[in-house]
């Protein structure tokens, strides 16, 4: 099946960072880019509105969840997630095989797809990559993912029997689309064994996805394996399409890891420690529940162009954590989305100004100053 509407024009390449454009039928996407991460069809805290201000170009949606509720079938009916959920900006929707294998406890795998149990009310539901794809046709995403087998990183065995599944299970994706307006993105597994990672990198690059995504990472190995893994893959894989480093997204990871050659990002990081009460900042986390900042005026970050941070205090943002209310949680994700948003942007101008080295040095040296 071929897919209209989509190309990726590669701008600039500065060592092995990149910057390109993502042409989708619901807009461009500047490369590296960030991906929030809205698991039910909602960016935790933050309105539609505030994500189009951010200038979020891409946002991530998650197929096990909409699947279990409200139903991909509803969501088709109410005319697609982007009607649904009211963002005309282009979605990416993962296929579910990071959820069945991460969330459900009582999984049961078999080479035609995997029986798992609900973890809302413990009913029993199958996904193939078939019924993947299927579902992933009714929430209407531009960007989709094929059902890919996760394996915990240390097991070889496992890893080797997963990657295999993987690979065949990649290929009926293919088979199984039928969307000309959705792009299939293929995922290199094999947990931190390289000679794995390199033949996932072979086998999922000669499938001609317009897209390559890198999964298994970030899943409890240390940063050194995994830019091991990327140092191994991403060369394999066709400079002339699209990297996407499934899960990953601290503003460290973000720096090297583009440094290495990725292009998308995408992780719950922002929201999930917004409702921590932290705040992520290009000089490092900050918990604003600190009893320091109660008489602070200054904002967040005085350098920061968030909304947040041109319009309130530290002090505030810490008293309405104190008091309980909402508005710390919406808040902070503005900001910390804003944080990794901007951060990409600037990478963006750095390569394209032949600049990546030098900014990627000083920015990781004031992150951990
Ligand atoms: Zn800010």
């Amino acid at each position: 099946m071929k897919t209209k509407a989509f190309s990726f024009e590669l701008i600039a390449q500065d060592g092995d960072a990149r910057a390109g454009v993502f042409h989708t039928p619901h807009g461009d996407i500047p490369t590296p880019i960030f991906a929030p991460v809205g698991t039910q069809g909602t960016v935790k805290s933050v309105t539609q509105a505030q994500l189009a201000e951010l200038d979020a170009k891409l946002i991530l949606a998650n197929t096990y969840h909409l699947y279990l509720r409200p139903g991909d079938d509803l969501v088709a009916e109410l005319g697609g997630l982007h009607t649904f959920m009211a963002w005309n900006g282009p979605i990416l929707t993962d296929s579910g095989g990071f959820q069945v294998f991460s969330l459900s406890d009582t999984r049961q795998v078999d080479e035609d797809g995997v029986t798992f149990k609900s973890h809302i009310d413990g009913s029993s539901h199958r996904f193939t990559p078939e019924r993947s794809i299927a579902i992933q046709e009714n929430l209407g995403a531009d960007v989709i993912m094929a059902f890919d087998e996760c394996a915990e990183p240390y097991d070889r065995n496992y890893n080797h029997l997963a990657m295999e599944r993987t690979h065949r299970w990649a290929e009926r994706c293919q088979r199984a689309k039928t969307r000309d307006d959705q792009a299939l993105f293929g995922i290199v597994q094999g947990g931190v064994f390289p000679e794995l990672r390199e033949a996932s990198a072979v086998h999922i690059a000669s499938l001609d996805f317009p897209g390559n995504a890198i999964g298994g990472l970030s899943v409890g190995e240390t940063k050194d394996e995994m830019h091991a893994m990327l140092k191994v893959v991403n060369p394999i894989l066709p400079r002339d399409k699209l990297r996407y480093l499934m899960g990953v997204g601290t503003p460290q990871d973000l720096v090297e890891c583009v440094g290495l050659g990725i292009d998308i990002f995408d992780c719950v990081l922002p929201t999930r420690l917004a409702r921590h009460n932290a705040a992520m900042t290009d000089s490092g986390r900050m918990n604003m529940m600190n009893a320091q900042f109660a008489r602070d005026e200054r904002p967040i970050s005085e350098t920061c162009t968030c909304y947040t941070c041109q319009t309130h205090s530290r002090a505030y943002i810490r008293h309405l954590i104190q008091a309980r209310e909402m508005l710390s949680g919406t808040l902070l994700s503005i900001h910390n989305i804003h944080t990794l948003l901007n951060l990409a942007r600037k990478m963006r101008e750095a390569i394209i100004a032949g600049q990546f080295e030098g900014f990627a040095k000083r920015y990781l040296s004031d992150l951990f100053m």
